[in-house]
């Protein structure tokens, strides 16, 4: 029976990584991908004994709350083939304590993905995150394999195993300077032709150093003879592909005014549920609570790290085959790590009106100054600002709807309901009065 440590969190997010950064896809912007350069002997596969070590720690460490979840990641995950997930499970369902239940979760471009695959993840009712940034025009800008060509045909392939199996999924979607100024194209593509539930955004920020700036805008895979940079959270400049920060928060807005009056309840989007959540003071993503350091990263030697952003030799906390994950989990350094979210927090934000919901983001981004100069202020502190504000009423009206007992679609009925008292009178053809430039008929004149 393990002895929790002092520190130890009853619960932890852990993405484990069983190819190290190693993907057939050369997403541009993806600088995880020069992670390879931490580990220049390795062969990127996850050993067997390693695997069981790891789902035993992971279980083990989990034996004081009801769920686990067993989180791949990449690099590629798939790459590791169908085998080695059978065993995983095997292993969960070996090892797993009295009373717990696992949740499979994987995220995958989706180009591996074919019959046999799809029917053992409905099978063992895994969870998958497929990422695609939008229609093809917009995939195919960053989202290229190893030869520069556009993935979003392999990608759609793998959707459509998915779709025929039934397996559960969500789309993760980065935001990113080629489909920041397309918020609804974007939004309708995954809600009217992927037919999602659950969307992820997230958005792309490349750092980078004045020296390193041109190497960076180039990508971050391998170039035969060429020099390539190893990423780190470092340098206050960004690349090219990097969203912008207004951009970005323009890009939420519209799409959060599509879903406020649409789809409250059918479509799912992770950040707008985590907004409603800090309404409640409960906080489901690290990025946007008050400290951070519970989601952790497991590379495919065993070598544990503070965070998936965080996998560079400063954030290493040690190797779970020498010490338990509980103890690197609990260690000093990963508590201080979470803990400095909360103490580097600049003044601005302290004062800030949607602190509550906002906290400085992650620290990861933080590499701006604020309006007096102030170090440590987010890189995307105008788009925070402009969507926690943009959507503070219809947030307080569904959170006072769940106080009230009820269900917070309910919203959409109120806002209609304002809507046509405030527009009473306006005809179809003027131009619509909240200033979208389109006729009223084709804005909120359409309910
Ligand atoms: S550094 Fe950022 S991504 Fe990592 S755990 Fe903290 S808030 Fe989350
Ligand atoms: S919106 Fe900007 S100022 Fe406010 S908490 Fe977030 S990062 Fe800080």
């Amino acid at each position: 029976m393990l002895t929790f440590p002092k520190n130890a969190p009853p619960a932890f997010h852990l993405l484990a990584k069983p190819t190290g950064a190693v993907c057939n896809l050369d997403c541009t912007y993806c600088f995880f991908l020069s992670k390879e350069m931490l580990y220049p002997d390795s062969r990127f596969r996850m050993a067997d004994e390693l695997l069981e070590t790891y789902i035993t720690q992971l279980l083990e460490s989990h034996a004081r709350v009801p769920e686990v979840n067993i989180a791949w990641q990449g690099g590629e995950p798939t790459l590791m083939g169908l085998d080695f997930f059978k065993r995983a499970v095997h292993l969960a369902e070996q090892n797993k304590q009295p009373g717990q239940q696992i949740l499979h979760t994987m995220q995958t471009n989706g180009t591996q993905l074919d019959d046999e695959w799809c029917a053992f993840l409905a099978e063992k009712g895994f969870l998958v995150g497929l990422s695609v940034d939008g229609p093809r025009e917009l995939h195919d800008v960053y989202r290229v394999n190893k030869g520069g060509a556009g993935s979003f045909d392999q990608v759609m392939r793998g959707w459509r195993f998915l779709k025929k199996h039934g397996v559960a999924f969500n789309i993760l979607c980065t935001v990113h300077a080629a489909n920041q100024e397309y918020p609804l194209e974007v939004y309708r593509f995954f809600r009217d032709e992927l037919e999602t539930e659950f969307i992820q955004f997230i958005p792309i920020i490349e750092r980078a150093t004045e020296g390193f700036l041109p190497l960076a805008n180039m990508g971050w895979s391998e170039r035969p003879g060429g020099e390539r940079p190893l990423y780190t959270q470092t340098g206050n400049l960004v690349t090219e592909r990097t969203v912008d920060a207004v951009a970005y928060g323009r890009f939420l807005n519209a799409i959060f005014d599509e879903w406020i009056r649409n789809d409250v309840g059918k479509v799912f989007v992770q950040l707008f549920d985590t907004t409603l959540g800090a309404y409640f003071e409960q906080y489901s993503l690290c990025i946007f609570s008050p400290t951070c350091g519970n989601a952790l990263a497991l590379e495919h030697n065993g070598d544990l790290y503070s965070c998936d952003h965080y996998v560079e030799p400063d954030f290493l906390l040690g190797n779970i085959q020498e010490t338990h994950m509980i103890e690197l989990v609990a260690s000093e350094q990963q508590r201080q790590f979470g803990r400095h979210k909360l103490d580097s927090l600049p003044q601005y934000c302290r004062a800030c009106e949607v602190r509550f919901a906002c906290h400085g983001g992650c620290p990861r981004n933080r590499f701006i100054e604020t309006p007096d100069g102030e170090a440590g202020l987010n890189y995307l502190c105008a788009g925070y600002k402009l969507f926690f504000n943009h959507v503070n009423r219809p947030m307080q009206i569904m959170a006072n709807l769940l106080r009230q007992g009820r269900y917070a679609d309910e919203v959409m009925g109120i806002l209609a309901q304002e809507e046509r008292a405030k527009f009473a009178g306006i005809g179809r053809n003027e131009p619509c009065p909240c200033g979208s430039g389109r006729k009223f008929k084709q804005c909120h004149g359409r309910k």
